[in-house]
């Protein structure tokens, strides 16, 4: 019953023309909001651009599934003085369809901050978000990674570094029901143990009678007297229904969330034109200082991401990770070219990938344009390169303090490798220019930022465009600040709340 109300528009069209909700974008925000309203008993479509894949059918060559999953085929990337690759995911389930399903809630300190300085406090509740946060940690299975069972050397080797100069870590706690430790959640999990909105959200919604439609692109949303009453667009994919216009009419409301970029270029398409639209463009960009060390990591065996070292958000705002991913994918970070990063390719098993996410200060700007599509302008400020430079020196200190004979610093204008501890003060040395970085940014918000005052944010605290009726952004583009965590679960966590009054 379920299974048939995903459909592939490419082949079959779109079912309906007219329902209550329409929701764009099937990712964190559009699968939490689809999974309330349908439940509600009210009339539920959610239109996606990208395919619904089968992630058991995709195989193992990680290039060619990530051509398939993510926007742009992975090529996306943020224009400033460095270019800057950004990653997310263009199928049902959007992003979480390939990420690391780290779970983690919105810090309370940054809830305050939206409260005192955005005036969220009625929209976004304390106490609602905590309840949200509790029933979508059970429907999606939110379960520490266990020792043994699905981490890896490398995790345990994190723990030890961390340990051992004093920062607070754990087990990372992710969305899984019967992880077998592939270290594939980046290409879509093969065995559907990674609880995706694709196999929870969306399907509970399917199941109380909400249509899921792939290959469906929202070009412009239609008002009517300050209403916001229909979405227009293109079919997509390769079936006979490709290239076709489509128009769905929304009787109560349209639900943007096509994810941060999309969703503030579809405001604008549509002829949006706050002053704050496509202002305060944030991210966690982040980077990967990698260990050589004397026994075999295999950081290719595991969950894909499976200990976490949080103790310096509040001081330096970063947080570390480790990450287990096909070796394909480590090995396009080693240095070196020719015969020698043949050698480097040789000591692949014995190298463990620490990341550390940055909570940046820099805000950038996102608008549509004729050459780029979505054209993303970001610039770290010198405070943000500053911290990443101490950060990566800490991964360093903690590579060596697990028993590693060598660091690999992946800071051009630095030695390729740091052999002892006594050389960590290179560091101090390293540039404050974003070019000498391998940054890459998958936690990103801003855009339609929620707040009181319509003169300077997009949406207000109910989540509602301000001066549209019936039209709500239900994405981390709603985010007035980053959070220095994982977002998904704030972002599913402040969908459910959004959703939930909308229900009535
Ligand atoms: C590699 C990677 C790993 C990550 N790991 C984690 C993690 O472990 N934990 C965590 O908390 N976060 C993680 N994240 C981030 C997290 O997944 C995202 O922040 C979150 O999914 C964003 O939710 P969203 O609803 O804003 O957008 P998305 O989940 O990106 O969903 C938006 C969807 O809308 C669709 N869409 C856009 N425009 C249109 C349109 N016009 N018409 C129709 N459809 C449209 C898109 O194709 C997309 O499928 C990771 C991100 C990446 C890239």
């Amino acid at each position: 019953m379920s299974a048939a109300r995903f459909i592939d528009a490419s082949h079959s069209g779109l079912p309906v023309d007219e329902v209550d909700f329409v929701i764009v974008g099937s990712g964190a925000g559009g699968g939490a909001a689809a999974r309330i309203l349908a439940a509600s008993g009210a009339r539920v479509v959610v239109l996606e651009e990208g395919p619904h894949i089968d992630a058991r059918t995709l195989g193992t060559n990680a290039g060619a599934s990530m051509a398939r999953l993510f926007r742009a085929g992975g090529k996306q990337a943020a224009f400033g003085r460095a270019t800057t690759p950004i990653l997310q995911g263009a199928c049902v389930g959007g992003t979480t369809f390939v990420n690391s399903a780290i779970v983690w809630r919105l810090p309370e300190k940054i809830l305050h901050h939206w409260h005192e300085r955005f005036g969220l406090a009625d929209g976004l509740p304390q106490r609602a978000l905590d309840d949200a946060a509790t029933i979508i940690e059970d429907e999606l299975s939110a379960r520490p990674v266990v020792e043994g069972v699905t981490s890896n050397r490398q995790d345990l080797l994190l723990r030890t570094g961390a340990n051992a100069i004093g920062v607070e870590g754990r087990f990372i706690h992710r969305y899984e029901k019967g992880c077998r430790g592939s270290s594939r959640c980046l290409h879509g999990c093969p065995h559907e143990a990674k609880q995706s909105t694709a196999v929870t959200s969306l399907r509970r919604a399917a199941a109380d009678g909400a249509h899921v439609v792939a290959h469906v692109r929202v070009r412009k949303i239609e008002r009517k007297g300050g209403r916001a009453v229909a979405v227009t667009g293109r079919i997509g994919g390769d079936g006979p229904e490709a290239g076709q216009p489509f128009r769905l009419a929304a009787r109560r409301a349209v639900i943007v969330a096509g994810g941060v970029i999309q969703s503030s270029n579809l405001l604008w398409r549509s002829g949006a034109r706050m002053a704050h639209l496509g202002r305060h463009f944030m991210s966690h960009p982040g980077t990967a200082v990698m260990g050589l060390y004397p026994a075999r990591v295999d950081a290719w065996t595991g969950a894909s991401q499976g200990y976490e070292a949080f103790g310096m958000r509040d001081t330096l705002g970063v947080k570390f990770e480790s990450i287990n991913v096909p070796p394909e994918v480590t090995a396009a970070r080693l240095p070196g070219a020719g015969a020698r990063f043949a050698e480097r390719l040789a000591e692949l098993p014995y190298v463990a990938n620490w990341s550390v996410a940055l909570r940046a200060d820099a805000e950038g700007s996102i608008r549509p344009s004729l050459w780029f599509g979505d054209l993303v302008r970001y610039d770290l400020v010198p405070h943000d390169l500053e911290r990443l430079r101490d950060a990566m020196r800490t991964l360093a200190s903690m590579h060596f303090a697990a028993g590693a004979r060598e660091v690999l610093t992946g800071v051009s204008g630095l030695p390729e490798t740091l052999r002892s501890p006594d050389e960590l003060e290179l560091f101090a040395r390293a540039p404050l220019d974003p070019r000498a970085y391998s940054l890459i940014m998958t936690h990103l918000f801003g855009g339609c930022r929620a707040g009181r005052d319509p003169s300077t944010s997009v949406v207000d605290p109910t989540l509602k465009v301000h001066g549209v009726d019936g039209l709500y952004v239900m994405d981390a583009s709603v985010f007035p600040t980053n959070t220095g965590v994982n977002p998904q679960h704030s972002i599913m966590s402040v969908a459910t709340v959004a959703a939930t009054r909308l229900a009535g």
